[in-house]
Formats: structure tokens, sequence, C-alpha cells
């Protein structure tokens, strides 16, 4: 192998700094651990993605995503763990201690808390990237309020597009729900609900080709795959719930994962490896909330602390 690649053995190793994981550095820390968090790309995950947080408890006036981030990267640090931004590549967690391999490193520890995440599905179209956060926006809950009184689009036919698409008619003055086919994936209740919804309609057997806009979103450019017919939509906001992936690929074959690609946990934030947590959205494909994430980071520290106490 490598003769350069260093290798350090730790207690514990946090993969992923969203809520979840530096929750989790903060718990370990305040144990005496002296927690590693190899950050991967971006400290504060999907939190930090978020213009304005107003659902996590303590911020009466709403607190940045990325100020949330960085309030929550201090108070970890403060008690001593330590942030890398380094990526994991690869695991092995046949043995203990466990190694976790970087691009530039091997570091090998007693415990691990993966918080990698899972990422929302992108259409990939122009201008999505261009207008992120400028009134693209892959969370309802998140960004709904920023389309008071305004026109909203919502790509998707699954339940979150349904679910998000419902959510966004408490500020919206219109939700158009734009579907790739004629028919809906989401369950029977759901649809019920936002057919029944006055401010919901449907545009069928269409996709979204072009987000254009100027300093925010103006339009989507349109195409009927049944007719090929091209149209415009003038819209404010424009909302894509096409799926999340979770970031799992690399524990293929080592932790137990749903069809999905969700690591499977049981209440205590056990894998189905000892030694080994998950919190946060890698192993919940339902909340999807920072408080729900940083609650399960915290419990997945509080676990591993035990698990490092009964090894000796
Ligand atoms: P999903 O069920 O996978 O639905 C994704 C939707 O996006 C589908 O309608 C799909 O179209 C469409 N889509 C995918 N790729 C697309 C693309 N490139 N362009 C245009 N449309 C695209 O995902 P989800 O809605 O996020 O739900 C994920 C899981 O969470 C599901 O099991 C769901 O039941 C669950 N969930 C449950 C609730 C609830 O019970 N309240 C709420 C949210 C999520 P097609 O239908 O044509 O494939």
């Amino acid at each position: 192998m490598n003769q350069e690649r260093k290798t350090e053995i730790h207690d514990i190793i946090i993969l992923g700094a969203g809520p979840a994981g530096l929750a989790a550095a903060l718990y370990a820390a305040r144990a005496d651990l002296n927690p590693l968090v190899l950050t991967g790309t971006q400290i504060g995950g999907q939190a930090a993605l978020t213009h304005q947080i107003e659902n996590y408890p303590g911020f009466p006036d709403g607190v940045g995503g990325v100020e949330l981030s960085d309030l929550f990267q201090k108070n970890a640090e403060r008690f001593g763990a330590v942030l890398e931004f380094d990526n994991a590549t690869s695991v092995d967690l046949t043995e203990r201690p466990f190694t976790v391999n970087t691009y530039g490193n091997t570091y090998k520890t007693n415990s691990l808390i993966v918080t990698t995440g899972a990422s929302p599905n992108e259409l990939g179209i122009p201008g999505e990237q261009e207008f992120r956060g400028r009134g693209v926006s892959y969370c309802g809950t998140c960004d709904g309020w920023f389309f008071k009184e305004k026109k909203v689009v919502v790509v998707g036919g699954g339940d979150s597009a349904l679910e998000e698409g419902i959510f966004l008619t408490r500020y919206a003055t219109s939700v158009t729900i734009i579907h790739r086919r004629d028919e809906l994936r989401a369950g029977a209740i759901l649809k019920e609900r936002a057919f029944n919804n006055p401010k919901i309609s449907f545009i069928w057997d269409t996709v979204v080709k072009e987000i254009k806009g100027d300093e925010g979103v103006e339009k989507v450019i349109t195409e009927n795959v049944e007719t090929g017919e091209i149209s415009e939509v003038a819209t404010d906001g424009f909302f894509v719930f096409i799926g999340h992936t979770p970031n799992s690929k690399m524990f293929k074959g080592q932790l137990e994962m749903d069809d999905a690609g969700y690591l499977i946990v049981d209440k205590r934030m056990h894998t189905s490896v000892d030694g080994v947590y998950a919190a946060g959205e890698i192993a919940d494909p339902h909340f999807r909330q920072v408080i729900t994430s940083a609650g399960m980071g915290a419990a997945a520290a509080i676990e591993a602390t035990h698990f490092l106490e009964n090894e000796g």
C-alpha cells in the first residue's frame, strides 16, 4: 500500500458534519472521547443549504442555515471535537479497530458514527444550479414562507411532492404540480387532499426543460412528453421533490440497509455492526428535520460512549 498514508487510531470517528454529525461530536467531545469528524464536502449538510431555519427551538426569530451550522460546529469544538475537511471514500468494518479510508489518509477507530446524510435528487436542467437558493428549493418546510402570496411550481408525483405541495398552499397563492406521467405515485390520502385543495392544480405528462429568470425564478419551460408541445409556466418559486438518495454506497455489503439504501438502525441508533452507529438522514427516510437529526446524533454518541466503556 501507499507508504505515505498516515494511520491514526481514534476512539470515535464521525463521518459527516450535518446536524447529526455535529451533535454527535458535541456529545462525544463532552464524554472526553476527542472525536474526529471527517466533514465530507458540506459542513452543516442540507441545513447549511437552507436560507432560514425557523423550526429549530431556541431561535424565535429564526436562524440562518449557515449560522446554525457554525454554532453547532463551535459548540462541538469548544469541548475538543476536531473537524477534518476530508471525505471518506471506503470503510472496512469487518474487524476492530475499523478502517476509514479517504483520498489521502487511512484512519483507524474503535467506534464509528455514520451521519453521511441523503441528497435530494436534482433534475439536472439549465437554471437549476443558477437559481438554487434564489427560487429553486428542495425543501418546502424550510423555504415555503419565502413564497407568501406568490406562485410556485412543484415537480414530482410522489408522497413528498404532494405533501410538500399541500404544505406550500399555506403560503403560496397557487401551487402547480408538474408530473411526468398522468398518474401519481403518491398514496390515496395525499392524492385526495391534493385534488380537493383549491390552490393546487396539475400539469400532466410534462417535464420541465429549463428554469428562467433574472434576479430570481420567473418562469419554467415545459415539454409535454406525449405531444412534444413546448410551453411556459410563470412562477416565483420552483420546488423539486423527485426523491432522495442516501449517501450510503460505501457501506454496501457491510451494514444492513433497506432497498432504498437507508441504513437500518434500532431505537438506539445501532447498525448491524457492533460499535457502528448511524444518525440523521442516512438512517431516517421519514422526518428529515434538523432537530430529529441532531437528536439521533446525540443518541448515537451516548451509545458509542457506553460501547467504548464496556469494551474497556
Ligand atoms: P418517490 O416516491 O420516489 O417519488 C418521486 C417522484 O418523482 C415520482 O413521482 C417520480 O415519477 C418523480 N420523478 C423521479 N425522477 C424524476 C425526474 N427526473 N423528472 C421528473 N419526475 C421525476 O419519492 P418521495 O415522494 O420523496 O418519497 C420517498 C419515500 O418516502 C416514499 O416511500 C414515500 O412513500 C415516503 N414518503 C411518505 C410520506 C407520507 O407518508 N406522508 C411523505 C413523504 C415521503 P414517477 O412516478 O413517474 O416515477
